[in-house]
């Protein structure tokens, strides 16, 4: 039986593993392959359904039938967080079967920030979908060989049909230069991503403050023009203060795009030279 088939141990527990067992699995090799998501999802042995939902974007049903991903028709949701709901979801069927007939994910349930070490099943479940809809066998060569830079993200996101953020964060994993991505909605930092290069530089994007006052994210919120392209901003325009790690005059490069309709900015934080050399507090 194809469900059977398809099992795959819980204990098997890191979502990137499994979405790439899952790749394999479907013989995903190029591209395109990852557009086609109803083949993908009956492969799986499951249907994809979509019709109105309150409550929930997304839900998965097993029953004695094949198992159901639903997804909401709602105007609100765009196309590229809809494949991003329909593959939480098959993340939970390859992760988490044996924990319920039915799951209901909300808005808050589903959400393209994968968050490090987290251990819930809705977390894990946007590990999936993060891992399966920009594999590592795609995005890790140009994302590790390329300098950082918002075209080249728009290019796999348009590529892979994910939003900017989703694509952005993912660049974080793969890219070698100390870079984050910053998050902001309604001149206030929510949450950052940093890569692995800039974890190890010990400096803190002030998360829950609003954004430095001689950024270019600000400059967006303020609904001013903010050219395409890296800009040097004082570090401690965007970091906590941590004496040991920067100087007052240390600069980074910021590379700020607007999200209007959401009200948000999305920005790259590029650290291009070391930093807490001139001790000029
Ligand atoms: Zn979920």
């Amino acid at each position: 039986m194809a469900l059977q088939r398809i099992w795959i141990n819980n204990t098997m527990s890191r979502p990137e593993d499994i979405a790439n067992h899952v790749l394999n699995r479907l013989n995903i090799r190029i591209e395109e392959d990852l557009l086609l998501l109803d083949e993908i999802v009956n492969a799986r042995g499951a249907l994809i359904h979509e019709c109105s939902m309150e409550g929930a974007e997304a839900r998965l049903l097993i029953g004695p039938g094949k198992p159901i991903i639903s997804v909401s028709t709602s105007n609100y949701i765009n196309p590229y967080r809809r494949r991003f709901s329909i593959v939480h979801e098959l993340g939970h069927l390859e992760m988490h079967r044996g924990n319920g007939l039915m799951r209901s994910c909300t808005k808050l349930d589903i959400q393209e920030l994968p968050a490090g070490n987290s251990v819930d099943a809705e977390q894990e479940a946007n590990q999936f979908a993060s891992a399966f809809l920009i594999p590592a066998r795609f995005v890790e060569r140009p994302f590790a060989e390329n300098a950082p830079s918002f075209d080249l993200i728009s290019e796999w996101s348009e590529k892979l049909q994910t939003s900017l953020t989703a694509t952005a964060l993912r660049f974080t994993r793969f890219t070698l230069e100390p870079v984050a991505v910053v998050y902001s909605f309604q001149g206030k930092i929510q949450y950052f991503q940093p890569s692995s290069e800039f974890t190890e530089l010990g400096v803190f994007p002030d998360v829950n403050h609003p954004v430095g006052l001689n950024t270019g994210a600000r400059m967006l919120f303020n609904r001013k023009e903010v050219s395409r392209q890296w800009h040097e901003v004082r570090a401690a325009e965007w970091f906590r203060e941590n004496r040991d790690a920067f100087d007052r005059g240390d600069t980074i490069r910021e590379l700020s795009i607007g999200m209007p309709n959401y009200d948000a900015v999305l920005s790259l934080l590029w650290v291009h030279e070391p930093l807490g050399q001139k001790d000029d507090w």
